[in-house]
Formats: C-alpha cells, structure tokens, sequence
C-alpha cells in the first residue's frame, strides 16, 4: 500500500484540465452550482472516475460518489472529497483541490496495483459555495441531516430557477437517497484560503478544528439634523457614534489571546445626505474564534464596549445577535492520523484552525472527520488570483493517501 506515489504532474494537469471550465478572463473559474458549466464539470470527474474504475453513484440531491471497491464489500467506507463549484469570480483550486486530490489517490493506488478492505468514496457535494440558491454547504449539509431535502429542492436563484428542475436539467437529479448510511471515516483536503501555511513555508496544515462564529446587527439612534445650523455641542449623531463603537471592538479583538477575527463589514446611515447629522446607523460586526467560551466573552465584551459609547454620547443602542455557529472540533484520531502521515512523509506540517466553513464541519456530526490545508499564494482565495504550488497540492495529496491507506484497514 504505502508503495503508491503520488503523480504531481497527473494531480496539476487534472487541475488545469478542470480550470478550463468555465474560465474566466483573469485567471479564475466562475462555476456557479447546477449551471451548464457545472455539469461539464461533473461529467469530467465522472468520466475520470469510471476510467479510474470506480462505480459512480449519484443522489436525489445530486451528490456524487465515486467509488473504488475495498476487499470487504460489507464495510463502511472511508470518504473523501470537497466541491466543484465556485464563487461568481472564483479560483481554480477552492474546493477542486478535494475532489482531485480523491481521484489521485485512487490513480496512485491503481498504479501500485494495491487493494485496501474498506471501499473508498470520492465525493462532490452539491453547491458548497451557496451563491446561487442563498444557501450554503447545501449538498452535506442534506447528507448529515442538518437540512431537508425538500427544502433545499426547493430553493430557487434571483430569477426563479429552482434546485429540484435544475437538478434533473443536468441530468444529475440521482435515484440515490441522500445519506443515511454509515462513513467510517471522513478526509478533506483543502487549500487554506488564509496566510498562514505560506508565510512559515509550510505545506501541510493538521487542521484541528474550525473557528466558530457570531454575527451581530447594531443599531444607533440619534436625532437627525441640519448639518449648517446645529452646533457641534449637544448633537446627538448616530454615524459619530457607530464609528467610535467600530473603532472600540477592534480594541476588543486585541484584548484576547490567541486573537480572534472581528470585523464591522456593512453600515446603512439615515438620511445618509450631505448635509444633515445622521440620525441612524445600523451597522454589522462578524465575530470567530475557535473557542466557545471566549467567543461568548468577546459578544459580551463588545455589548459593554458599544453600550458605554452609547451612554456617553446620548444615543439608543440596540444591539442584536443575528446568527451563532458553534465552532467545530475535529475527531482527535483523525488529526493526529494527519499529523503522523505529515511526519512519517517528512512533510513540514503545524496544527492549524479553518477560517472557513467546509463540507467536513458538516460531516463532523456524522462522522470521524479532518482536513488537511496546503498553502495558497498570498492567502487569496474567493478570487480569480487563487493560485498554489503543484508541490504543495502533491505534498497534501501524499498525506490524504496515507490516512485513507491507514483508516481502510480499520
Ligand atoms: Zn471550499
């Protein structure tokens, strides 16, 4: 078994081949889920698979598994694999890099002639960016149960397209139920989508887990006026004071160790004129962290923080909590199987926490669950710039071959 080698050439001319599809102009894909170019993309994976030997499955919710047989027909398999849709302007390796990571492994072994008892999976989940239909991590978020399916066939894009006819227009409305059968275990090969594992010149993230995450919608209420004739003193100005609670939950982000993510990203002003102290500002703050407890403090600390400004400055403050997702630990046999594989390949590796949500948050609840991260450039990614090294993509694919080589004889 632990003969097989990855093909890196093979793995970066999958990748190229694939990017062709749906190219855009600066260097990118733009994919969005169950268009044409969705489907030419799933009848190349598809037909690589059945090339590759693999039975090819598909769902009522057009996830498809693609399957190399094990030496034991009975067992549960060990899945792999991520997304091969993409952001309107997205890159050529998000989610991509899961996929064609899966179908090396299963090449490599081919190559090596070597068999393993368990099956193993390679899987495209259906609309992991959730651009199109206003979802999100739709296709495993059905599998593990979290969602309906009827719900998700349901949804229809701005112009009225629903899930359930595009489905069956590109031929993948599957005859499969969707989940409801035993993983042994679940890997997920990934690029970072952050800085980190570039800037140390490492190749191999052991990823631990994934931050959760807070969202918050605050309103300020002053009393509108004329920007001319209303003197400075005794204003009571929304905008002035959003700003200075903006400016105070940057200082909460720097107050806890290891630091969390916090970011005020849209603000709506009323009247919002020229000429007139605004008398409403509603603005939002998207907290992470990959502690619950600290995540809980930092909400708690942002509401004194905006509450003393409000206070002071003599304004209504309403400050509500519009989404809360538990951040997501993974199984600690599955990392520190990552993490040895990384290791014994000699690979450069550090434990690292997603950003990002991922297919594997969703398919953590079902079953033992990691992921591995190899670097891309800059950090960039949701961008037609995303860009890694065909070493690195190799280096994570060794890794991803020697976990599923180890959990199909479990
Ligand atoms: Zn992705």
């Amino acid at each position: 078994m632990l003969d097989a080698r990855i093909n890196q050439d093979r793995l970066w001319r999958s990748h190229m081949a694939m990017a062709k599809i749906g190219a855009t102009p600066g260097g990118g894909v733009g994919r969005l889920a169950l268009t044409d170019l969705d489907k030419q993309a799933r009848d190349l994976f598809v037909s690589w698979c059945r090339e590759a030997g693999c039975e090819v499955r598909v769902d009522r919710l057009g996830n498809i598994f693609a399957r190399r047989a094990g030496t034991d027909s009975g067992a549960a398999p060990v899945m792999t694999g991520s997304h091969l849709d993409t952001q309107p302007l997205g890159g050529r390796f998000d989610g991509i890099f899961g996929v064609l990571a899966g179908l090396e492994v299963v090449r490599a072994l081919n190559d090596a002639g070597a068999a393993t008892r368990r099956p193993l999976d390679i899987v495209v989940w259906t609309d992991e960016e959730g651009v199109r239909f206003r979802t999100g991590i739709m296709g495993s978020g059905v599998f593990c149960g979290l969602e309906k399916l009827e719900d998700a066939l349901a949804k229809t894009d701005e112009s009225g397209c629903g899930v359930a006819h595009e489905l069956a227009r590109i031929g993948y409305d599957g005859a499969e139920p969707v989940g409801g059968y035993p993983l042994h275990a679940y890997f997920e090969a990934h690029i970072e989508q952050g800085p980190v594992l570039e800037r140390e010149g490492i190749a191999v993230g052991v990823v631990e887990g994934a931050q959760g995450s807070r969202r918050f919608r605050v309103t300020v209420e002053g009393e509108e006026g004329h920007a001319g004739t209303l003197p400075m003193t005794g204003r009571r100005d929304a905008l002035l004071g959003a700003a200075r609670m903006i400016h105070a939950i940057n200082k909460v982000a720097f107050a806890h160790d290891p630091l969390p993510v916090i970011t005020a990203g849209a603000i709506f002003v009323r009247p919002n004129s020229p000429n007139t102290v605004p008398g409403q500002a509603v603005f939002t703050i998207d907290s992470r962290h990959p502690d619950a407890a600290t995540l809980a403090a930092i909400g708690e600390d942002m509401h004194a923080a905006c509450a003393a400004i409000a206070k002071a400055d003599n304004l209504a403050l309403h400050f509500t909590q519009t989404s809360d997702s538990a951040p997501v630990a993974f199984d600690a046999a599955c990392v520190d199987s990552v993490r040895a594989a990384a290791l014994a390949l000699g690979i450069a590796h550090r434990d690292i926490y997603s950003g990002a949500g991922h297919d594997a948050c969703n398919l953590n609840h079902i079953a033992p669950t990691g992921m591995i991260f190899v670097p891309c450039e800059g950090g960039i990614s949701h961008n037609e710039k995303e860009n890694a090294k065909p070493e690195d993509l190799a280096a994570g694919c060794a890794v991803l071959l020697r976990v599923m080589a180890e959990w199909a004889e479990s």
